[in-house]
């Protein structure tokens, strides 16, 4: 991800901290030195680093139960408002979803528990002294801060935890494109009662109102892409009319091509119709710039582009697509000859599509067929 430091590997997930969290750390540190000095910057700055490791503890707890259900999470980022992990894939099982939504919290509520008992252990009646004291209140403010984080975390504003839980209920009683639907609207509702908020109180709400809204919005968008593949084979959302590269073209041939059409990933296919490489348009121009024009495009193509055959479900397909965070799928027959790719654009349409008409029928008037590969040079 760009603009966030990787900083540890722990038990496979890396742990990334954005810049943004960084620039939060100095803001903080300066004003706090700025209102009380040096000692005041350097406890303000560790209470954050303290609360932020309850933050990553919480987001662990959620990672570990996950892989319970054998779900991976390739990585866990520190934001200014919160912690993010990328789970590999939300459980569908409702029961699933409700153990690793609850797992998050659970952790925050066991380290609460133990800074409450080293509070009492420090003797109820020396409390009151011992508040002055920067040790006993940074404990004391810790443990408010994860009672905090709980309740924080639950109100039922999905996609955060308690939305997840308002979902896994909802699902276990209706479809779980419907339960999400549900759950995303209140959390897209909630977001704009969060902003309403921080217009009064503070600027973070408003972030944090603007993440809620945008993730409630994209899960909505995910669930059901998700569902309207549903049924389908790959080829449904195959852009089959593809211009494609020889591997023996050059990367004047590749403007050419570029220029005449709409294409921006151009496959470089061999006599056979098999598939060697794609070329991109953001690995074309760099190219120009560093090499002639009569560099030849097998030199600048990506190798190793995944791809998928044209009779498997859609879904998995998609699933491809998303974690690979590919420009495009090629699509194969059952010889591996290219029959065309899939774009997150043309997949985009297909969806428009299906939500008028959710009685298409997808791929019938278009049969995979593998070449002739149309490869011209020049402009008509
Ligand atoms: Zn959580």
């Amino acid at each position: 991800m760009l603009w966030s430091i990787p900083v540890a590997v722990l038990g496979g997930t890396v742990v990334r901290i954005h810049v943004t969290f960084l620039l939060f750390l100095i803001w903080l540190g300066a004003s706090y030195w700025r209102a009380g000095g040096q000692a005041a910057a350097v406890e303000g700055v560790v209470y954050v680093l303290l609360l932020f490791a309850c933050v990553l503890a919480h987001e662990f707890g959620h990672i570990l139960a996950a892989r319970r259900y054998g779900i991976r999470t390739p990585e866990v980022t520190l934001w200014p408002i919160g912690g993010v992990a990328s789970l590999e894939r939300i459980p569908e099982k409702p029961g699933e979803e409700l153990v690793v939504a609850l797992a998050g919290p659970a952790v925050n509520v066991a380290v609460a528990a133990v800074l409450l008992l080293v509070i009492a252990g420090g003797g109820g009646g020396e409390d009151l002294t011992k508040l002055e004291d920067p040790g006993v209140s940074l404990v004391a403010r810790l443990a408010g801060a994860n009672i905090f984080l709980v309740l924080f975390n639950l109100l039922p504003a999905f996609p955060m935890d308690g939305g997840r839980v308002l979902r896994a209920l909802l699902a276990m009683r209706r479809p779980h494109s419907e339960a999400t639907r549900i759950a995303a609207r209140i959390g897209q509702g909630s977001a704009f009662l969060f902003a309403l908020a921080g217009l009064f109180w503070s600027p973070m709400l408003i972030v944090i109102g603007l993440f809620i809204y945008l993730s409630a919005t994209a899960e909505a968008q995910h669930v059901a892409l998700r569902d309207g593949a549903r049924d389908l084979p790959v080829c449904a959302a195959t852009v089959s009319a593809v211009e494609t590269l020889s591997p023996n073209a050059t990367l004047d041939d590749a403007v050419d091509l570029l220029l005449r059409t709409s294409q921006k990933e151009f496959p470089v296919v061999d006599g056979a119709g098999r598939p060697r490489g794609l070329l991109t348009r953001d690995l074309l121009i760099p190219a120009l710039r560093d090499g002639g024009p009569s560099r030849p495009v097998i030199e600048v193509m990506a190798r190793d582009m995944p791809s998928v055959g044209a009779r498997a479900p859609l879904e998995t397909a998609l699933a491809t697509l998303n974690s690979t965070k590919a420009a495009a799928v090629l699509v194969l027959d059952d010889e591996g000859r290219l029959v065309g790719l899939l774009t997150p654009e043309n997949v985009g349409e297909m969806m428009l599509v299906r939500g008028a008409r959710p009685d298409w029928r997808f791929g019938r008037s278009r049969p995979p067929a593998a070449g002739p590969w149309r490869w011209s040079r020049g402009r008509p």
